[in-house]
């Protein structure tokens, strides 16, 4: 192809993208009977204008130049019909006032369908032989391909940014974020280029926007508490074509597949459509409290977590090579017969979910994205000792929780303390070699326990703090009230009580015998594996790799901080069992302050659902309770910072002379 050709081809997709960017804003502002012919006129021509080059194109010496243009200018004439009869019938009613709905229904689809067009014409003029073979093999993947290639991306991307650009004077600065990052991270599309530098360049910048976008979304809901029911639907829809943008450049990374890709650029330009194309509608409607909004909050999380799983799992699978990735992963294929099949698919759907939410690139995306979050919420604290707490929290998560496991010790098992999170299977398949190592887990952390409390395991050394304890997941704290069943949780009434008991018994039951399985398969007794994978190991990935992370987003339901509260993590429950006999408990400088109290702020503010703590200040000056893991809400509420933790340090303080 000469460079004049192309250079060509390039003008014509910047004339489409403007002509098209012209439709949109004027289907936006049109209302009288006029206008909406126009529009129809508009957006028909142009599905019109380019159906002849494709069947030119398609089917090569199968019909002359001429015969593509009659193909065209007949494509435009019967496609102008029905939006003529609308028209006249609305003249002759009289009918100034129409449902905008199909309108902005009719020229969505045609902005999308005319792209795809045009991509189509254009990849079988630039590349004639692959997309004829495509075309030929599969009509689908010959659809797919062209809507992931730059001819689609880029004139879809440049549509948004003009209309963006006109439409700026009527959008709040939110909004100008929101829909300007969504048109950036549709021009930086992955499959746009098929150079190296480009996809790898654009997965970690599109990952980073996005990553930045979510904590910028994070910051904004827990300042605005609330928005407009509209901004509320079209963020989940945001969330959700984000969410399959991210698993399509995943199975495209791994599978070569453009299937989901391309459907998810439709998706997002469909969003994007619904609002370029109805003046107003992001900041109309009623306001939506999300805090009170269980439903929302619940599929916001859920569709954020979809979204970052698979940008975690796409930057896992760029980081270490999709084949060696995916077989770290341990999914099997499916054997054919339907039975078998079952057991493998639920496997397989836990062990991948599991593999990646473990993952090095995703708890990196997290501690990115919660991190600047507890940043933010270290700013806004007023005590020195919870800010370095904080700090510490997230340097051990760094430090301990990601860099030494994942990037500097190749086998941790056997290393006390590092090997062994959550104190199980983590290293591996359980076997006496690692019987001391475990055991030097639970005493350096048992003996932590005593001396600083649990809040050295569940407010520092877990990865669980960092997630709920920033600005916006901490607010979430307000659900502890709000909904049943988190109130049953949270509040320790008997039904909590009995559901903590349940669930932290079946845990311990599968934990020891998982063990002891592992344990005799190592020993040679026995041959019990999940489709390979060894059970105490498989125990792990299904209580931290997966559930974890279900408590996580069902917040909403079950409240915060659902790990302490439901009793599934066992470590949480060993270190907060072993920390009833340690020296650590909230004290207060002068009980008669809670006595005239009015506000008792103290006992709203604990996220993990401590309320108790003003009547036991005032009895006793102290508050001790194996549930309070140092989170500190509590002390920074109190208006008279009269709250002070207390542990090893200030016993020792207490045991030394004093000075005269
Ligand atoms: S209960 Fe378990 S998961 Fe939750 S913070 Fe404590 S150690 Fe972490
Ligand atoms: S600790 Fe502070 S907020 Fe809580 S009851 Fe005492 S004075 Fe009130």
């Amino acid at each position: 192809m000469y460079l004049l050709e192309y250079i060509f081809l390039l003008i014509l997709m910047l004339l489409m993208a403007g002509v098209m960017s012209f439709v949109i804003l004027y289907a936006r502002k049109a209302t009288n009977i006029l206008q909406r012919l126009l529009t129809y006129v508009f957006a028909s021509m142009m599905t019109g204008m380019l159906i002849g080059p494709l069947i030119y194109f398609a089917l090569p010496d199968s019909i002359s130049t001429a015969g593509g243009a009659e193909i065209s200018l007949v494509s435009m004439t019967v496609l102008v019909i029905p939006a003529l009869i609308v028209f006249m019938n609305d003249v002759l009613a009289q009918r100034q006032e129409r449902s905008r709905f199909y309108m902005q229904a009719y020229v969505a689809f045609s902005v999308i369908f005319d792209e795809i067009l045009m991509s189509l014409v254009f990849n079988l003029v630039v590349n004639p032989q692959d997309y004829l073979n495509l075309l030929h093999s599969n009509l689908f993947s010959f659809v797919w391909t062209a809507i992931a290639s730059y001819w689609f991306v880029f004139t879809m991307g440049l549509e948004m940014l003009i209309t963006i650009l006109f439409m700026l004077s009527e959008l709040s600065s939110h909004l100008r974020v929101v829909l300007l990052t969504q048109a950036s991270l549709m021009i930086i599309m992955p499959t746009a280029i098929m150079i190296y530098a480009w996809k790898i360049g654009t997965i970690y910048l599109s990952g980073a926007l996005m990553t930045v976008f979510f904590i910028y979304l994070f910051e904004y809901l827990y300042r605005k508490q609330s928005m407009k029911v509209h901004l509320g639907v079209y963020v989940l829809l945001l969330l959700l074509s984000y969410g399959a943008m991210m698993a399509g450049i995943f199975f495209w990374i791994v599978m070569g597949n453009y299937t989901v890709i391309a459907l998810a650029m439709v998706v997002n330009m469909l969003v994007y459509l619904s609002a370029a194309l109805n003046r107003g509608w992001l900041s109309s409607g009623k306001s939506l409290y999300w805090i009170s909004s269980k439903n929302w909050s619940f599929l916001f999380l859920l569709l954020v977590f979809v979204a970052e799983f698979f940008m975690g799992a796409v930057f896992d699978v760029i980081y270490y090579g999709a084949s060696a990735f995916m077989q770290s992963t341990g999914i099997i294929m499916f054997s054919g017969s339907f039975i078998s099949d079952i057991g493998i698919a639920v496997f397989d759907f836990f062990t991948f979910v599991a593999h990646i939410s473990l993952s090095p690139w995703f708890l990196i995306m997290m501690g990115v994205e919660m991190g600047s979050l507890v940043v933010f919420k270290i700013r806004s604290t007023r005590e020195l000792e919870t800010r370095i707490r904080l700090g510490l929290m997230l340097a051990a998560y760094a430090v301990y929780s990601v860099f030494l496991p994942s990037f500097l010790i190749s086998n941790p098992s056997g290393i006390p303390f590092v090997g062994w999170t959550m104190g199980i299977g983590s290293g591996g398949a359980f076997s006496l070699v690692f019987i001391v190592p475990i055991a030097l887990t639970y005493l350096i952390s048992g003996i932590l326990s005593l001396l600083f409390g649990s809040r050295q395991l569940c407010s520092t050394f877990c990865t669980a703090p960092v997630m709920y304890q920033g600005t916006f997941y901490d607010s979430m704290k307000k659900f502890n009230g709000s909904s049943p069943s988190a109130k049953v949780l949270t509040r320790q009434t008997r039904k909590g009580e009995i559901v903590y008991r349940i669930v932290s018994l079946s845990v311990y039951t599968a934990l020891i015998l998982s063990a002891a399985v592992s344990l005799l398969d190592s020993l040679g007794y026995l041959n019990f594996y999940f489709y390979g994978t060894d059970p105490s190991y498989m125990v792990y990935l299904f209580l931290f790799g997966f559930l974890w992370y279900a408590v996580f987003i069902t917040m909403p339901f079950l409240g915060s901080y659902g790990c302490i509260n439901t009793g599934y993590c066992h470590w949480g429950n060993f270190n907060r069992f072993i920390s009833r006999f340690g020296l650590f408990r909230l004290k207060v400088r002068d009980p008669m302050q809670c006595v005239s109290c009015t506000t008792k702020d103290c006992a709203s503010a604990c996220p993990v659902g401590n309320y108790g703590q003003p009547g036991k200040f005032i009895q006793t000056g102290e508050y001790k309770d194996s549930r309070c893991v140092g989170i500190g809400d509590c002390v920074g509420a109190c208006p008279y910072e009269n709250i002070f933790y207390y542990d090893i340090r200030h016993w020792i303080k207490g045991k030394l002379p004093r000075k005269p």
